[in-house]
């Protein structure tokens, strides 16, 4: 099963942050994600660990990702996501001159391996408390076509557990238009 039919099962909306690159090469998959009802947010260009980079770059990565998004989807969200992580001052400074948004998680699936379902599950529901933004991974930075079956299948098994646990999937700014005392997790991928 694909991910955005077990999405669409559970009838949960999550937020896809997407490299540019891959957006420019399949944005019939980008348009698929939103016409979906998630959300996109931008990933760069092509996902560089971007405290390494110089600011122009850091600008470039950006603009690039949101102008391959915007010619795939046109207006979409104003999230970023650093690859890796990886942020300074001036990637945050640069992000937010550019209208960005950075978005961070708490919770990982160590996904990008691409273990175990099984594995996958347990790492993130060891982790869980309410109010979370759960990382997990669609594809590769590497390359197009990663094989994300586990993920696929322990999203499925995670979202059935959690809303029987009576939890909510919300997207980010769903999340962010929230009251800080609400408990409920949100899907990043
Ligand atoms: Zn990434």
């Amino acid at each position: 099963m694909r991910l955005l039919e077990v999405l669409a099962k559970h009838d949960v909306h999550a937020t896809f942050f997407l490299i540019g690159r891959y957006v420019s090469q399949r944005p019939e998959i980008a348009r698929e994600i939103v016409q979906a009802g998630h959300i996109v947010g931008n990933h760069t260009l092509t996902h560089p660990l971007l405290t390494l980079k110089s600011e122009a770059e850091i600008r470039r990565q950006l603009l690039a990702c949101r102008a391959a998004l915007h010619d795939a989807v046109g207006d979409h969200s104003n999230l970023f996501r650093p690859p890796f992580g990886g942020r300074r001052p001036a990637v945050l400074r640069i992000a937010r001159e550019l209208g960005l948004e950075p978005v961070m998680w708490n919770v990982t699936g160590y996904d990008w391996k691409a273990p175990s379902a099984e594995v996958i599950e347990k790492k993130v529901a060891r982790q869980i408390r309410g109010g979370d933004v759960i990382l997990l991974h669609d594809g590769g930075h590497k390359n197009l076509g990663a094989d994300r079956s586990q993920t696929v299948i322990a999203t499925d098994h995670l979202i059935a557990r959690y809303k029987e646990e009576a939890y909510e999937f919300v997207t980010i700014p769903e999340m962010m238009s929230k009251p800080a005392v609400s408990s409920q997790p949100s899907a990043v991928r």
